[in-house]
C-alpha cells in the first residue's frame, strides 16, 4: 500500500520512489488514529512515507547496528554472550519510517529477504542456541514476530523451552500499538511454556498510540502473565520535548509497562530528518528526571554503529569531542560518533 501524506501531494512521484526503496504499510487501526486537525500528527510522521527519506547522508549505514557482523547462522545475532536475537520474520504489519533495519525488512521484492525463516533455517537457528548453553535469553525480533500465527509462536516457544538452558524468551513487538486485534488470548497462551519466563518489549513513541484498543491488547498480555517493558526511539518532531516524553512514559506505567529503553535514533539510511543531537537527548533526559517519578525513567541508549553493542549515554561511556562525541563499548574501545 502506498500513501502520500497529506500536504505532500505535490511530491507524489518522490513518494512512489520512497515506496520502491523502502517498505510501506499502514494498518487501518493506525489510520483511525490520525487527527486531520493536527499538522504535526505523530502517527502521520511515524508511519506515512515522506520525500525526506530520499536524502541519504554519507554517515548513514545499511546495517547501522552491525547485526551481520555477529550472525553465525541465518536468523541469529549473537552479540552478547548470554543472549541472542532470533530474527524469525522479516516483515511487519506496518513500517516505521525511521526503522533501523529498513534495508533488511519488508516484502521480499523490496528487502531481498525471505519473509520468514524456512523450516530448515529455523532448525539450524535453534540448534545453534542448543549448542551454546551460555545463552539464557532469546529475543524474538525481526521484523515483528507478533505477525506470526499463535501456532508458530507456540512452536518456537515450546522448542526453545525444551532446550533447557534457555530461561527467558523476550518478544519485541509494535503490534499491540499498531494492530492490537492480533493480540488474542490464543497468542498470549502460545507464549507460555514450562521452565521459561516470557517478557514482551512493547515499542511505542507517543502517548497518542495508547488508543483504547491498544490498552486492551496490553491488558490481555499483562493479565495473561506476561512481564512488560517498553522500547521507544527519541524522534525529532514526534517526542523530542519533555511533555511528550513524560506523557509517553506515564502512559507506559499506567498500562503496566516498565519504561526500559529510550533509543537514540540509529544511522539508518534516509532518516536524518528524525535525528537530533546526543546533547539534545541528554538535556531531555535531565528535564524528564525533574518532571516524573523514577519509575517512569528509561535508560537512554546508543547502539554503537558497526555492531559494537549498546551503551547508556548518561554514563562514562560518553565523551564530547570537537566534532561530536566518542563512545566506549563494553570492551573498553572508543568509537567516534558524528552527533
Ligand atoms: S516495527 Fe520494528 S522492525 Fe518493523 S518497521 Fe517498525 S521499527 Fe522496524
Amino acid at each position: 500500500m502506498t500513501i502520500a501524506p497529506r500536504g505532500l501531494e505535490q511530491t507524489a512521484p518522490e513518494i512512489e520512489q520512497v515506496a520502491r526503496r523502502y517498505a510501506v504499510a499502514v494498518s487501518p487501526h493506525l489510520l483511525s488514529l490520525v487527527d486531520p486537525a493536527d499538522p504535526a500528527d505523530p502517527i502521520v510522521r511515524q508511519f506515512l512515507p515522506s520525500a525526506e527519506e530520499l536524502n541519504t547522508l554519507p554517515e548513514e549505514l545499511p546495517d547501522p547496528i552491525g547485526d551481520a557482523a555477529h550472525s553465525p547462522v541465518k536468523g541469529i545475532v549473537h552479540r552478547y554472550a548470554d543472549r541472542v536475537l532470533l530474527k524469525a520474520v522479516a516483515v511487519c504489519p506496518v513500517y516505521c519510517r525511521f526503522c533501523f533495519r529498513r534495508e533488511m525488512i519488508g516484502p521480499q521484492s523490496i528487502s531481498g529477504q525471505d519473509n520468514a525463516l524456512s523450516p530448515r533455517d529455523l532448525d539450524a537457528a535453534l540448534a545453534y542456541v542448543a549448542a551454546h548453553p551460555e545463552i539464557r535469553e532469546v529475543i524474538l525480533t525481526g521484523g515483528d514476530p507478533f505477525i506470526l500465527s499463535p501456532r508458530r509462536i507456540a512452536d518456537i516457544t515450546q522448542r526453545l523451552a525444551a532446550i533447557g538452558t534457555v530461561k527467558i524468551i523476550r518478544w519485541h513487538t509494535r503490534v499491540p500499538m499498531v494492530d492490537p486485534a492480533r493480540v488474542t488470548d490464543e497468542l498470549v497462551a502460545a507464549m507460555h511454556a514450562p521452565g521459561i519466563t516470557t517478557w514482551v518489549a512493547v515499542h511505542a513513541n507517543h502517548a497518542r498510540e495508547f488508543a483504547p484498543e491498544a490498552r486492551a491488547a496490553i491488558a490481555r498480555l499483562a493479565d495473561g502473565g506476561i512481564a512488560l517493558i517498553s522500547q521507544s526511539v527519541l524522534l525529532k518532531g514526534i517526542n523530542d520535548d519533555v511533555e511528550s516524553l513524560a506523557a509517553l512514559m506515564q502512559a507506559f506505567l499506567a498500562n503496566r509497562i516498565k519504561p526500559y529503553y529510550l533509543h537514540h535514533p540509529d544511522l539508518a539510511p534516509g532518516t536524518s530528518h528524525f535525528r537530533l543531537g546526543i546533547e539534545d537527548g541528554l538535556a531531555l533526559m535531565r528535564a524528564l528526571r525533574a518532571r516524573v517519578s523514577g519509575l517512569a525513567i528509561p535508560a537512554y541508549m546508543l547502539d554503537i554503529p558497526g555492531g559494537f553493542g549498546k551503551v547508556p549515554l548518561e554514563s562514562d561511556h560518553l565523551e564530547k569531542t570537537a566534532t561530536g562525541h566518542r563512545v566506549r563499548d563494553h570492551a573498553g574501545r572508543w568509537h567516534d560518533y558524528p552527533g
